[in-house]
């Protein structure tokens, strides 16, 4: 089997969070940097990456590294890459994006443009042609510059991995599939425990919550621009990795799961999101204001993304509206909170101090994602909610 340098670029700040996934799907890490793991695998990693991991962005191959400060250095650093083990004769290929930070060559268009030259004289020398037809498969790729070092990856997911498939229609300010996932993965929930989304907007926390309940890969419903690349990955290893992922499925959880939303038509696209997931019988959605938000059971969980003051509501709402959501929580008898919120006042205003708080960049927005941690619940409540997972009590923990 070939061996491969996989390169997992995600979200600023959830590095951890994608090295412990990475590390449960039984590969080793190589390097953790600023928003993105790298790992190395051989060619079923790749498939297993794409289909499997909730909090990566997309999946790489590290075609290799170099130092470069000038366009000259990024040319001869390019062309004698090995893009031919990867790109055949008719493959189209160009460099889809290029970061740059604290290096000497920051334009990318300039740096997009001198390494597509360098990898057209390189395949040039390799095939004996001077002309490439660029009618076959897709190869993007990716480039990043971190003081004057330069990471090159070609692409093998295409379309980011945060979009899953089932999200159709979108809130105002929909969160990222993936960075909702990572933010679960920080909170102690797990699928025996209470979970509710109060501004659930377009459903993407309890759909994932329920996704992950349910063991459901997040790739499952869609495609993957390497799944064409029969000389780097078989069609064989891609039917494995969807076959393991159909096995993993367990449709026979009832995992608590609910979503509430002031607007009757935030309900129905999070019902529509659900259904196309395939997780709709997971959850309950539910038109309601936060001002009505109760609950009767102990030990839940509010993983949640309010309105934050900047595109959805006006500022002055939202000391009124963060007042409220401390109101509410402190009725929540033995319930957690997490919450994700670019406002700066969330704390003041909701009346507590969070017991910790992490700071995450929601693409550019800086943000903050706010844990008031609950008490666990006490060992005989466990206990039933354990029995409950394996069908032996109905009754669930009051
Ligand atoms: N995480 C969501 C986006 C949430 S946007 C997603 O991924 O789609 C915030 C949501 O809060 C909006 O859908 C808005 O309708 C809802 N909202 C605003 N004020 C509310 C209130 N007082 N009670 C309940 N929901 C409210």
């Amino acid at each position: 089997m070939r061996k491969f340098e996989v390169i997992a670029p995600c979200h600023f700040g959830l590095e951890a969070v994608l090295k412990r996934e990475i590390d449960k799907l039984g590969y080793d890490i190589t390097e953790v940097a600023d928003g993105r793991v790298t790992f190395s695998g051989d060619e079923d990693a790749l498939c297993r990456a794409n289909l499997f991991l909730r909090t990566a962005e997309r999946i790489l191959i590290k075609i290799g590294s170099f130092h470069a400060e000038t366009f000259e250095e990024l040319f001869q650093g390019t062309k004698a890459l090995p893009w031919e083990d990867y790109i055949p004769k008719d493959g189209k290929f160009w460099v889809a994006k290029a970061a740059s930070i604290k290096s000497k060559l920051f334009s990318p268009s300039d740096i997009q443009s001198i390494m597509k030259k360098a990898m057209v004289e390189r395949l040039k020398g390799v095939y004996h042609v001077n002309w490439f037809s660029e009618e076959g498969q897709i190869f993007p790729v990716r480039v990043f510059l971190m003081k004057d070092q330069v990471t090159v990856g070609l692409d093998t997911s295409g379309d980011s991995l945060h979009k899953r498939g089932y999200r159709r229609l979108v809130a105002q300010a929909p969160i990222a599939e993936n960075l909702a996932a990572a933010l679960i993965m920080l909170t102690p929930w797990n699928r025996e425990r209470i979970l509710v989304d109060p501004f659930c907007g377009s459903g993407t926390f309890p759909i994932e919550a329920a996704m992950m309940a349910a063991h459901m890969a997040p790739g499952m419903k869609r495609s993957f621009t390497a799944e064409s690349w029969e000389h780097v990955a078989g069609k064989k290893l891609w039917q494995d990795a969807r076959e393991e992922a159909r096995e993993l499925v367990d449709m026979s959880v009832k995992p608590d799961i609910q979503g509430y939303d002031i607007d009757d038509k935030m309900v129905n696209i999070s019902r529509e999101n659900a259904r196309m997931a395939g997780v709709d019988r997971m959850i309950h959605f539910q038109r309601r204001e936060l001002a009505r938000l109760s609950h009767p059971k102990k030990y839940g969980f509010l993983i949640t993304n309010p309105p934050y003051g900047e595109r959805l509501h006006d500022r002055e709402e939202m000391p009124a509206l963060y007042r409220e959501i401390g109101e509410r929580f402190r009725n929540l008898d033995s319930w957690s909170m997490y919450l994700i919120s670019a406002y700066e006042n969330a704390e003041q205003y909701i009346g507590r101090k969070a017991d910790k708080n992490r700071k995450i960049y929601n693409g550019m927005m800086k943000a903050y994602f706010y844990q008031y941690m609950g008490p666990r619940p006490p060992r005989l409540e466990r206990f039933r909610d354990n029995g409950q997972e394996s069908g032996k009590f109905q009754e669930s923990a009051v």
